[in-house]
């Protein structure tokens, strides 16, 4: 007891706190620091926060916070509005397709291709509904919050208000790469397997990977679970080239405020003939958790 008690007096003073002096005042300064340790005990004093994560690069603030106590800051990053090209001659060789524009902005957009959602684009002709189509070119309009969960983890994203079922939730933002530049990225950076996204033409035929490992908005803070509650979806906007789609997230069911959102990397990744190929443990908790995503 006594050596655990010196430790703390001598080295685990929190800065600021009061020099203790006594055994019960240091008995009260180690359960101070139990406390700080658990993630649903962090006195407020102990919490780190921020109000904006994307340092006004979204119309709504993205504010982070850690409850835990263990002093975690989020990582440093580039953040980005929309997706860049890290691979500038890939991209610029595939996007071939301009969009058209529809009659009255309702959507219907002769000769688009079949299979993605398709908003309406700068030339579409206006209309009182446009704006509503146009999530991915509006940008993030809900609350979030980047969270600390635990050291095993890291940090999780949830809602600060109620989103319906269906309802656009954001886009998978990062650096557009070719097949071969994401693979050799995640072979150099063993980290950035988990924030490739394989979007185009299925997983294995993937003409693109969106990685969002160092250049990323608040999409690459939600984690995978194995009964998310957001799915991601193809969309196309300003071009109509379904070799490089943007990904949105949509609600598969209605979520309330505080629910944190988490999705499904890919379907056929989590069963067991996956394991030998994804390097990626899930983290999600469930009692049925297929264990790799
Ligand atoms: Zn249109
Ligand atoms: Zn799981």
């Amino acid at each position: 007891m006594s050596a655990v008690v010196r430790a703390v007096v001598v080295t685990a003073v929190p800065p600021g706190a009061a020099v203790v002096t006594s055994v019960s005042a240091a008995v009260d300064a180690l359960d101070s620091l139990w406390n700080a340790a658990a993630p649903s005990a962090a006195p407020s004093g102990h919490a780190t926060r921020g109000a904006d994560l994307s340092d006004g690069v979204e119309a709504v603030a993205v504010p982070w916070l850690n409850a835990t106590g263990d002093g975690a800051q989020p990582p440093p990053m580039l953040y980005l509005r929309s997706c860049i090209a890290g691979d500038a001659h890939a991209v610029a060789e595939v996007v071939r397709k301009p969009a058209k524009r529809c009659n009255h902005g309702d959507g219907w957009h002769v000769g688009a291709p079949s299979g993605p959602r398709i908003e309406c684009n700068p030339w579409c002709d206006a209309s009182p509904t446009l704006a509503a189509r146009q999530n991915l070119q509006r940008g993030l309009r809900l609350r979030l919050q980047v969270f600390r969960k635990s050291a095993d983890v890291g940090w999780g994203l949830r809602t600060l208000e109620f989103i319906p079922k269906g309802s656009f939730i954001m886009e998978y933002v990062g650096e557009h790469c070719s097949r071969t530049v994401a693979e050799a990225r995640a072979g150099t950076w063993a980290e950035t397997d988990v924030y490739l996204m394989e979007i185009g033409k299925g997983y294995r035929h993937a003409a693109f990977s969106i990685d969002a490992l160092h250049a990323r908005n608040v999409s690459a803070f939600a984690n995978f679970a194995c009964f998310p509650n957001m799915r991601k979806e193809p969309m196309l906007g300003r071009h109509w080239d379904s070799r490089l789609p943007h990904a949105a997230f949509m609600a598969t069911r209605d979520i309330v405020a505080g629910e944190e959102l988490t999705y499904r990397r890919d379907d056929s990744a989590t069963t067991t003939k996956r394991r030998s190929t994804s390097r990626v443990r899930c983290m999600c908790g469930h009692h049925d958790c297929r264990l790799w995503v």
